[in-house]
């Protein structure tokens, strides 16, 4: 598809008439103390010079609260109703590639046995603006997990900075291709000179084999080892690494309200919690810390790519970045690849 340029102030004049029109802009701005990504209403607010922000957008497709259906209990019987969602379109500007990549493993889970209108709605009115990165943190890994900094995957439009603040634009789905359309009068042809600025190196982890990794976790010799109580030693499981994780979306349903009425509510879950698989006879089958930090290595590495083709991790290092002990993920890819 032919690439496009477009101007920092022509960025502007877009959030004006998306916003104008009633859509939701989200991009990377200053949040209490680091940047997240957030709906902005003006140019101003947006940080440009960022490495990755510290929560990831999957907020935005699978809020962290919402209420699914209503009931009401009468005499008569039950008055169970569905709620309708009409998402406003919503363009997430700024998005780095390991976090667009992220949107097919959401998709996945979220149409596996069931169809998750909820989900799925706000994914198909969402337009994901991924910039390539062009800079990078001790905890990116995205090359280790067969990504690279300027990924198209899961992006409807990828943008390169310049040197001058602007940016080479390309469309990558047709999604990504009717909004350039629609908005053809900020992205112009692109000049016979520009100077795009060159993606980041991040080198593979040299000890790290994500395909022996997987090999090795499917193997169910392996689920007993005495190995797992040492790498998961230091979790408290205080489940920030499965909050900020782009991929992770498990979650609770809960009714609120009163004996009669209230709403059916389905929350953000985590499997680091220990409640989160116990049984109402009181069986834990996941009783103790290091095997619920198992359990969700083993769904980045092992189910969730088994499964769904997908995956798990997208190597954005959120979850070394937020873990309170340091658990880093690498270090355990590094140690099971280093096994015999
Ligand atoms: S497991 Fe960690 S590095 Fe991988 S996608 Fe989730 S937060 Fe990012
Ligand atoms: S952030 Fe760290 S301590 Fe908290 S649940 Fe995750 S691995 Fe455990």
């Amino acid at each position: 598809m032919t690439t496009k340029f477009l101007k920092k102030e022509n960025l502007g004049k877009l959030i004006d008439t998306l916003i104008g029109e009633g859509s939701i802009f989200v991009a990377p701005r200053m949040g209490a103390r680091q940047v997240v990504y957030a709906p902005v209403s003006k140019f101003e607010e947006i940080v440009f010079d960022y490495i990755i922000p510290i929560n990831s957008f999957k907020e935005f497709l699978f809020p962290q609260t919402e209420t699914v259906a209503a009931f009401s209990i009468h005499k008569e019987g039950v008055d169970l109703r569905g709620v309708e969602i009409e998402p406003k379109e919503t363009v997430i500007f700024g998005s780095r590639p390991c976090d667009a990549a992220s949107v097919a493993s959401l998709r996945a889970v979220f149409n596996w046995d069931f169809k998750d209108e909820f989900y799925n709605r706000r994914e198909d009115k969402a337009v994901v603006m991924t910039v390539a990165c062009t800079k990078a943190d001790d905890s990116c890994f995205c090359t280790t997990v067969n990504l690279t900094p300027d990924s198209q995957k899961g992006s409807d439009i990828l943008l390169q900075e310049t040197s001058g603040g602007d940016y080479a634009v390309e469309a990558i789905t047709e999604k990504g291709k009717g909004f350039m359309d629609r908005f053809n009068n900020f992205f112009e042809p692109l000049p016979t000179a520009y100077s795009p600025l060159p993606t980041v190196d991040i080198k593979p982890i040299a000890g790290v084999d994500v395909q022996k990794v997987k090999e090795w976790l499917k193997d169910t010799k392996h689920y007993e080892n005495p190995l797992w109580q040492e790498l998961a030693r230091k979790c408290i499981g205080c489940g920030a690494c499965t909050f900020a994780c782009p991929t992770c979306h498990c979650f609770d349903i809960v009714d609120e309200g009163s004996a009669f009425e209230g709403e059916r509510i389905k929350n953000w879950d985590a499997c680091q919690f220990e409640f989160f698989t116990l049984h109402t006879s009181g069986h834990n089958p996941r009783d103790t810390q290091y095997k619920r930090w198992r359990n969700r290595f083993m769904c980045k590495f092992n189910f969730y790519p088994n499964k769904f083709s997908s995956r798990g991790c997208v190597g954005c290092g959120r979850c070394i970045r937020v873990c309170p002990v340091r658990l880093d993920i690498t270090e355990v890819m590094e140690e099971i690849s280093s096994l015999r």
